[in-house]
């Protein structure tokens, strides 16, 4: 039995019998692992309020390779969200984007990058100046690149332009099409050019600089469909995921206040 210490992501919590709690964490060393907190839910316990959602935590454990759930020795708060937690949409957006790492099994072997952009992802919602749908986006983009997945944006795949007044993206074949050239396509995902423009800085503006992301709200609409269609076809394992609700909801959302704003 290994003692591991490893700085982590807390994705999710939940009850174990009477005292316990289960953790599922994305851990810079080891990736997802689920640990175990005995009695940490017992009033007495040294570990209340330590362990929360989406809090960035050191923890120390005891390795065990025959078991799929190590114990908890001790723990030590690095980053808690306060502000994100204060607010319930940014929560289930930050909850969404924790989920989408918990789903994929490319991204459960340890991988120093992806955890540094749920880190920053993480500290980005805890900036209310920063608009939460924005980190939203960029942290799907992002992901997408460092999951090999990257949408080829930059030219029309048929002519090579970079200019078009529309732009369609195919989505099983993860191809851009001029507006020209997509008068052969028969399906695909309209993009304006704001929409298409933005897409292409939200893949590659690193985290230190979205509060600098400037994006036309005429565009969300096209982005939301875009990024929805794109990983419900490519990376199934988001089916049925809360960050798709989450996109739909505020979709809806958008369309409520653009009919007001409009009024
Ligand atoms: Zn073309």
């Amino acid at each position: 039995m290994a003692i591991v210490k490893s700085e982590a992501i807390i994705l999710h919590t939940a009850k174990m019998g009477e005292t316990s709690k289960r953790l599922k964490l994305y851990s810079r060393r080891n990736g997802v692992l689920t640990l175990i907190a005995k009695g940490a839910r017992s009033p007495k316990s040294r570990l209340g309020g330590m362990l929360e959602t989406l809090y960035v935590v050191e923890v120390v454990f005891y390795e065990k390779e025959s078991r799929d759930m190590q114990l908890l020795s001790q723990v030590s708060v690095l980053f808690a969200p306060k502000r994100l937690l204060k607010d319930a949409e940014r929560t289930v957006m930050a909850m969404a984007c924790a989920e989408m790492i918990e789903r994929f099994e490319t991204a459960q072997n340890p991988n120093a990058v992806i955890y540094s952009l749920l880190h920053a992802t993480i500290r980005a919602f805890d900036r209310l100046e920063i608009d939460g749908r924005l980190i939203l986006f960029a942290f799907q983009m992002q992901l997408l690149q460092h999951l090999g997945f990257a949408p080829e944006m930059n030219r029309c795949v048929a002519c090579q332009t970079s200019e078009s007044e529309e732009w369609k993206f195919h989505i099983e074949e993860a191809k851009l099409y001029c507006k020209k050239c997509a008068q052969a396509v028969h399906s695909g995902v309209f993009l304006q050019p704001a929409a298409r423009a933005a897409l292409q800085c939200l893949a590659t503006v690193p985290a230190a600089r979205w509060h600098t992301l400037q994006v036309p709200p005429a565009a969300f609409m096209d982005i939301f469909a875009f990024l929805s269609a794109f990983y419900t076809f490519h990376l199934e394992e988001t089916r049925g995921l809360r960050a798709l609700e989450v996109l739909k909801q505020m979709k809806a959302l958008e369309k409520n206040t653009f009919i007001k704003r409009n009024k």
